[in-house]
């Protein structure tokens, strides 16, 4: 099977797709999966929270609302001699991409933001990606971003936009894709996708994919999340999701979004690793992982450094190398930079030959 990059998807061709039975399904993703991807590889990140909990948002799901009592405090901005400290553990683990979160509602251009952006200025000239998740964004603070070096932005649109509103009632949809489109108003990447598990139908979750593949071009990472059920959230009490579920949706998002990284994310450390090299089979190429078993905080746990690589050894893995894929021009532009910089991106799997691919 070819596939294309489309940005039509129907509801219904969506179902059908995702309602393949399961083992078809896999093998159709598999496939298309090695038509843009070498299978031998896992893009591997570690989240670090530079501003935890108050959140003025009211989120369902998340431990750092000040909505919910879950245990999480609040924390100052991080001192940037510790993100470097962090990111440079690390990076001696073999992780690719450090992702800087604060949970905060929007960006505020201030001296919080200026030291957000030595930050990201800081560790990607150690030679490392650097994505952020920093709530809304407008287009000059993107520009700033991107001018420091930011590699990627995370703004996950969750679900689908009439199950969002039941979830979240301070912002909206439209909020989320206005933030989306003032980052492709610059060269940093896109990563934007959503949870399973918070009680949405199967349609929602692929209203999700249809919205983000209607995207141009696709984002450029696409992270999947089962809901960490967080005591004191409401949705501490939800049904756990079925693992057929979890891989089905990853090898949708696969097949749907052929060049984008798919990113098996929270709700990981739920998975045995059977399922987890499933999930990798379908489609997923890219993972967090934690020196600390944690996500952005205790509330949310992750697979360890050390886990991490018995599984990819196990299975004949290695870690993607920093600014190595070949379809972004955003590594393409960075590769220069930081001590890891990489002369030649090999894409032996690939018949898309040359440094960046130029397809879609
Ligand atoms: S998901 Fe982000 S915006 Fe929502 S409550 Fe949590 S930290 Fe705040």
């Amino acid at each position: 099977m070819t596939a294309e990059l489309r940005h039509d998807w129907t509801l219904p061709q969506l179902r059908a797709l995702h309602d393949t039975p399961l083992l078809d399904l896999v093998f159709r993703a598999a496939g298309v999966h090695r038509q843009f991807h070498d299978p031998r590889e896992m893009q591997v990140s570690k989240l670090i929270s530079i501003k935890t909990g108050a959140c003025p948002e009211d989120c369902s799901y998340c431990a750092q609302s000040s909505r919910y009592s879950t245990g999480v405090g609040a924390e100052r901005l991080m001192d940037q001699g510790k993100v470097v400290e962090i990111a440079a553990r690390a990076k001696a683990a073999g992780v690719s991409r450090v992702c800087l979160g604060a949970a905060w509602r929007s960006v505020k251009d201030n001296d919080q933001f200026d030291r957000v952006l030595g930050m990201v200025r800081g560790v990607t000239d150690m030679g490392l990606e650097v994505c952020c998740t920093l709530g809304m964004l407008t287009e000059s603070q993107a520009k700033k971003l991107e001018d420091a070096g930011l590699y990627a932005y995370n703004h996950n649109v969750d679900s689908s936009a009439e199950f969002y509103e039941t979830i979240i009632t301070t912002r909206t949809y439209a909020d989320r894709l206005d933030t989306l489109a003032n980052v492709r108003k610059t060269n940093v990447t896109m990563c934007s996708g959503g949870i399973i598990g918070l009680g949405e139908t199967v349609d929602d979750r692929l209203k999700m994919l249809q919205t983000l593949s209607a995207i141009r071009p696709h984002p450029e990472s696409v992270p999947i999340n089962i809901l960490s059920k967080v005591e004191g959230t409401p949705m501490a009490a939800n049904a756990d999701v079925p693992v057929w579920d979890v891989i089905r949706m990853i090898a949708t998002t696969r097949l749907v979004m052929p060049k984008s990284d798919v990113r098996l994310t929270a709700g990981r450390v739920t998975l045995d690793e059977s399922a987890q090299a499933m999930c990798f089979l379908a489609g997923a190429n890219s993972i967090f992982s934690s020196e600390t078993e944690f996500m952005l905080t205790k509330a949310v746990p992750s697979p360890s450094y050390d886990a991490d690589k018995v599984l990819l050894d196990a299975l004949g893995m290695t870690m993607r190398a920093p600014f190595t894929n070949h379809h972004s021009t955003r590594a393409a532009e960075l590769s220069g930079r930081g001590a890891a910089a990489t002369d030649e991106v090999e894409v032996p799997f690939c018949d898309r030959k040359g440094a960046v691919c130029a397809v879609g």
